[in-house]
């Protein structure tokens, strides 16, 4: 491509629309599409076309880019009723940035070929301010060839871009990521629920867990955002619970059961029954603190 591309972007959530801002900041000619369309708006004033349709959106686009909340969204947008892909050019270079199961990326994968497309997986690690700054890291599975096209349009959004093998590789990595982070943020929640009950003062004994070995990135930004009592959303806790879950059937599909994800899980569904789904994940640590006893 030696104009540069024209895009199609998918979902303006919590990261989505940092990462279109990003795009039309570096004067990409840029389509936009969410499904309640008053997120859009915001964008138009900024030089996008609001598109009324998934369809609409992905009509004369180069590089088509979603960022949806799971599986059951990214199926909608691309295979939907007035779906993306029925309208997309052939030769046109998909990128799944959301964070998806691997059967379902590879399900994606074939049918953006029997399209004459090519699917990038590039779901991402950072949050909200790394996807409005354009710090994101992008873990990334597919050709090669398609990720050099690609390339400098994920810059624009990106600090770093890791070609981990193919489709379905960067799927892989990222729930194993966010497996490990699910797992983190339940034992900082017992941890700190026990340090409570223990009568232990929090001034003293929290620097020894945050400045010591447990003193993990995530672990001291949730720690943060509980100490102020602040659970706005940077990440929901209802799409971490939705990450274990993923990683747990993946384990499955290579005999491995993943315990303390499965532990991790079960913890965050209870929160997410208890009414905390729409919260930052480290609402998890105040639902912890508060629901559980001693004697469970
Ligand atoms: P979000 O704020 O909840 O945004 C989700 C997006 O998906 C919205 O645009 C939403 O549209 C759309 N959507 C949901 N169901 C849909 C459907 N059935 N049909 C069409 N659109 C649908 O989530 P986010 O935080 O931006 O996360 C987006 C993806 O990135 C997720 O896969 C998440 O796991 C991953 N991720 C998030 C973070 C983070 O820190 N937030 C970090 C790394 C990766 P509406 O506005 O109409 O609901």
């Amino acid at each position: 491509m030696s104009t540069p591309p024209r895009i199609a972007f998918f979902g303006l959530g919590i990261m989505g629309i940092g990462m279109a801002r990003r795009l039309l900041k570096a004067g990409y000619a840029v389509s936009v599409y969410n499904r309640n369309q008053s997120k859009s708006a915001p964008l138009a004033a900024e030089g996008a076309r609001v598109a009324n349709s998934p369809a609409d959106a992905a009509r004369g686009a180069d590089i088509l880019i979603g960022m949806l909340s799971d599986d059951a969204a990214s199926r909608a947008v691309w295979l939907g009723a007035d779906g993306a892909l029925a309208s997309t050019s052939p030769g046109a270079i998909l990128i799944e940035g959301s964070t998806l199961s691997v059967a379902w990326v590879r399900e994606l994968n074939s049918a953006a070929e029997a399209r004459g497309c090519r699917l990038l997986d590039a779901p991402v690690t950072g949050t909200k301010p790394h996807a409005a700054n354009g710090e994101l890291t992008f873990l990334v599975g597919g050709e090669p060839t398609a990720l050099e096209i690609a390339r400098p349009v994920l810059a624009a959004m990106s600090k770093d871009i890791i070609h981990l093998g193919p489709t379905g590789s960067g799927a892989a990595l990222k729930l194993i990521n966010n497996f490990f982070c699910g797992v983190q943020a339940t034992a900082l929640a017992e941890a700190l629920a026990l340090l409570d009950r223990a009568g232990l003062d929090q001034k003293t004994a929290l620097p020894v867990l945050l400045n010591g070995a447990p003193g993990s990135p995530l672990v001291k930004t949730l720690t943060a955002r509980h100490a102020a009592a602040d659970y706005t959303p940077n990440f929901l806790l209802r799409l971490m619970a939705k990450d274990l879950a993923y990683a747990v059937n993946e384990g499955k599909e290579h005999n491995l059961t993943l315990a303390t994800a499965t532990a991790a899980l079960a913890t965050f569904k209870h929160a997410i029954d208890a009414g905390h789904g729409e919260e930052d994940m480290s609402a998890v640590i105040k639902y912890v603190g508060q629901s559980k006893t001693l004697t469970e």
